[in-house]
């Protein structure tokens, strides 16, 4: 049911310094809007607590998915259907592909962007888990400059962020994978599509001379904020691929179920979410096995 839609102003800057001075002249007075696919929602209900917006969709700054011989950079105004068809991404990132197809439906990934996924903040949104496995980096700008901000250290707790008032996320990159590499990606909601995740999995592994050489997991709707998993991590990283067998695999489920913390909500209960995500850790590393086996 709608709320009464309150009046708003919208301000469109045509360049990004144009918009990070606005920022900077009234800090917290200006909301972001992108793709307004989070925004619009509460808007239309009523439930925004503001109604001043500063319109990023024009700024070619923010656009343009880059790529040097080590990394892939993804303007913040990235939409799902460009991650989608991006050849590079599709061949060395898959999970961000992945991630991108079981965002929404069409119009939604027309229409979203990547730094709005992120900004956020919310710990079951699709993207987090894929951009934690890959070591993602996030850039945040102001009129005083940029930084680069590990995007595991980007939320700090239930739609917090390290973001400033004045800040705005321009950039977020992602490093290409080299050598043996192995990549996971999986979304448990109600439907196949259009459902909002119980869990979300996305995992990257690099192996080297017979052993787990990297190993990072991200995880969804299993914590106040996306999360790496950092103690199954460390049991599989350095392991040799041979003793990756059922006894060491029981193992690290039952780890994964100590590492996250789930809650009970509307979607699914903390219960299930642990048994899933083991669950699912136990299928990852099956296939990671064959996959590694087979090189
Ligand atoms: C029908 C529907 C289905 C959806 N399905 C999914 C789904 O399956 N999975 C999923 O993860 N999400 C889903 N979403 C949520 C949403 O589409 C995504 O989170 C989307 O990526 C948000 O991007 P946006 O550009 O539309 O953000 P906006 O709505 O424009 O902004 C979202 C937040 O990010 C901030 N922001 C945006 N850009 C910047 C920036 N550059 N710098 C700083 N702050 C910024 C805004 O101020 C705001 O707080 C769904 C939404 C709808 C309406």
């Amino acid at each position: 049911m709608r709320g009464q839609v309150p009046g708003c102003t919208v301000h469109t800057p045509t360049t990004l310094i144009g918009a990070l001075e606005i920022l900077f002249a009234e800090k917290g007075a200006w909301r972001p809007l992108a793709g307004g696919t989070d925004l619009m929602v509460l808007f239309a209900a009523g439930v925004l607590p503001f109604s001043r917006f500063l319109n990023l969709w024009g700024l070619d700054e923010l656009r343009g998915i880059e790529t040097t011989s080590d990394s892939v950079s993804l303007g913040a105004l990235t939409t799902y259907a460009e991650i989608r068809t991006h050849p590079l991404i599709a061949a060395e990132l898959p999970n961000l592909v992945q991630s991108a197809w079981v965002t929404g439906a069409m119009a939604i990934q027309n229409r979203g962007t990547l730094a709005g996924n992120i900004a956020n903040g919310s710990p079951a949104a699709d993207t987090p888990p894929s951009l934690l496995a890959y070591g993602a980096e996030v850039q945040l700008q102001s009129l005083a400059g940029s930084r680069w901000v590990p995007y595991e250290n980007f939320h700090t707790g239930y739609k917090q962020t390290v973001m400033l008032p004045e800040e705005l996320i321009t950039r977020i990159r992602v490093w290409r994978p080299k050598g043996d590499n192995f990549h996971f990606f999986r979304k448990v909601g109600t439907r196949k599509a259009q459902a909002i995740s119980k869990v979300c999995l996305a995992a990257y592994a690099r192996a080297e001379e017979g052993r787990v050489a990297e190993f990072r997991l991200g995880m969804g709707s299993v914590a106040p904020v996306p999360m790496r998993a950092l103690t199954t991590e460390m049991l599989v990283q350095g392991q040799a691929i041979e003793e990756l067998d059922g006894q060491f695999i029981a193992g690290a489920k039952l780890a994964l179920m100590e590492d996250i913390r789930p809650i009970d909500d509307i979607r699914s209960t903390a219960s299930y979410r642990r048994k899933v995500s083991a669950n699912v850790l136990g299928q990852l590393l099956e296939e990671m096995v064959e996959r590694f086996k087979r090189a």
